[in-house]
């Protein structure tokens, strides 16, 4: 098994090592700031009691408040989301926003469980970690098998433990509530600006491109139908259960419609569609490839099997450094996790400012702003690597963690 944090932690001492970083800056950035564990006890539809283990880890804070998701997984641990909040500090660190890294989970199968054992879960959850979130702390967000109906209980519970209505606590919540439009197609539409912005670089056309979806959820619907409307092909999807798979192009539109409905993609019905193991997928032959499930995905054990020409990362983590250096080797351009799906987060700063100036902004707004400050980031990340002749990763790297200890230097140590 594949540590994340360790992978994290590689990451980090390797940006460290080409930047020249002082080991203060070095240790600082190795440690979380805080890391909470609660468990949360919860009556079952059925009369027993259960105790599920949550977190909350605030990796930096030290250019904002904390910023992340919450996952409900079965595998959520700690070095899991050590690494996911590290990563966020490079996210919005690469973006330039005034906030920091944190992530934060249940461990749980959440289809395991009914609707008011889910409310029941998150409300517990929202007050085991009341004192360590808050809108000038750390605010929470949608991240692994949670939504806006999340969001909205846990903006609830918090506003009333508080007396008042907060809804600046948390980001990805429903509009009527505080939530801002775009955000749940964000992290989607942040990869489309991105890969279209390369595409234009690269010189190339998406005409007839051919595309493959790890991971059929959020991200990987809106991403593949941004696509398909510019001319791609979508040849290949996944989700938890199996892959399907169709050179001549699958019809995109009837698999968003059958995941919406609940399906599962083992259940799916259609002679012309070949089904094949959800990890056998990522080798198939195509122009991008797009990862958008969870972690370690990509590893050295399958990496020099990886056959297309972009790697766009809507996952956060699901390359690892030894696959890294063989998809270099083979000139495969990987687009990092931490700037490709980082359209996300951005949204969801977007409805944290609107909820502190209690004004919203239309859905063209949303949209301008969206595009103007990821494709400034893409564009330093774009030089920096052409400049240095290094990955669109480790320039990323390169940008996001000086800028973190930039922030560190200028703070001093306190006392
Ligand atoms: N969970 C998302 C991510 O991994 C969004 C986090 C947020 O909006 O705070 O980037």
């Amino acid at each position: 098994m594949i540590n994340p944090y360790e992978v994290a932690l590689r990451q980090l001492n390797d940006a460290a090592e080409i930047l020249d970083l002082e080991l203060f800056f070095r240790k600082k950035l190795q440690h979380m700031e805080r890391s909470l564990a609660v468990s949360i006890p919860i009556r079952m539809d059925d009369g027993s009691v259960e105790i599920f283990e949550g977190y909350r880890i605030q990796h930096s804070t030290v250019r904002g408040p904390g910023k992340g998701g919450i996952r409900y997984d079965e595998n959520v641990n700690m070095d899991e989301l050590k690494a996911l909040a590290m990563w966020m500090t490079w996210k919005t660190a690469l973006l330039k926003l005034p906030l920091g890294g944190a992530k934060g989970g249940i461990c749980v199968n959440p289809k395991k469980l009914s609707q008011g054992e889910l409310e029941r879960l998150t409300r517990r959850f929202t007050v085991e970690i009341l004192n360590v979130i808050g809108p000038d702390i750390d605010i929470p967000a949608p991240d692994v098998n949670t939504n806006s109906q999340t969001m909205a209980w846990m903006m609830d519970t918090y506003s009333m433990q508080k007396g008042r209505t907060i809804p600046g606590v948390v980001t990805g919540k429903p509009v009527e509530i505080g939530g801002s439009l775009g955000r749940d197609r964000a992290t989607g539409m942040g990869l489309f600006y991105i890969i279209q912005k390369l595409v234009e670089k690269l010189n190339l056309n998406f005409n007839s491109m051919s595309i493959i979806v790890q991971g059929f959820g959020k991200v990987g619907t809106v991403i593949a139908e941004e696509l398909e409307e510019v001319g791609c092909k979508v040849i290949g999807v996944s989700d938890s259960t199996i892959g399907l798979y169709r050179e001549a192009g699958l019809n995109t539109q009837e698999l968003i419609a059958f995941k919406k409905n609940g399906g599962s993609f083992v259940n799916y019905d259609n002679d012309s569609v070949q089904k094949i193991d959800n990890r056998e997928i990522l080798t198939k032959r195509c122009d991008i490839l797009i990862p958008a499930a969870k972690e370690n995905e990509i590893t050295k054990e399958n990496a020099d099997q990886i056959d297309c020409k972009i790697i766009l990362e809507g996952a956060n983590g699901p390359t690892t450094p030894n696959a890294d250096e063989i998809l270099n080797a083979k000139n495969i351009i990987v687009v990092p996790d931490i700037l490709a799906n980082s359209g996300g987060v951005l949204v969801s700063y977007f409805e944290y400012i609107q909820d502190i100036n209690a004004y919203f902004w239309d859905m063209d707004r949303i949209n301008e702003e969206l595009q103007k400050v990821l494709l400034k980031a893409f564009e330093e990340v774009y030089h920096l690597s052409q400049d240095k002749s290094i990955s669109l990763r480790t320039a990323a790297y390169l940008i996001a963690v000086s800028e973190t200890s930039k922030a560190i230097q200028l703070r001093g140590l306190y006392p």
